[in-house]
């Protein structure tokens, strides 16, 4: 998962097997994206966007440091919603821009 160090560089992007790290610049919800995210559904935990973060953004779950554990919630939520497949906002979303625009980036629209 992703936390809010992220700087949208798309460095994961291009290291990522299976285009599963999102919003990228040519989609929508970029700009106001606070920062990148990893579609849980499509992740193969293959940790090669690991490495290529230069700000440490990206974590496996089990390595999440404790500051950072609201963002397994948020990788929680991602998951819930991409199961439903719903174009419903998240509850409570807002500061972490998860919102209905970038889960129809996603897809899920
Ligand atoms: S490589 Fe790191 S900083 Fe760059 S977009 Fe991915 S998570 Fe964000
Ligand atoms: S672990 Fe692999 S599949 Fe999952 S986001 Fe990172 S590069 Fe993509």
């Amino acid at each position: 998962m992703i936390t809010d160090t992220c700087t949208k560089d798309e460095l994961c992007v291009e290291a990522c097997p299976v285009d599963c790290i999102h919003p990228k610049k040519d989609e929508g919800a970029f700009e106001a994206a606070p920062q990148l995210y990893v579609n849980p559904v499509d992740c193969i935990d293959c940790g090669a966007c690991v490495p290529v973060c230069p700000s440490n953004s990206m974590f496996a779950l089990d390595e999440l440091p404790a500051e950072s554990a609201r963002f397994a919630e948020i990788q929680r939520r991602l998951l819930q919603l991409s199961q439903t497949r719903t174009e419903q906002p998240l509850p409570g979303a807002g500061p972490d821009g998860l919102g209905a625009g970038f889960f129809s980036t996603m897809g899920y629209a």
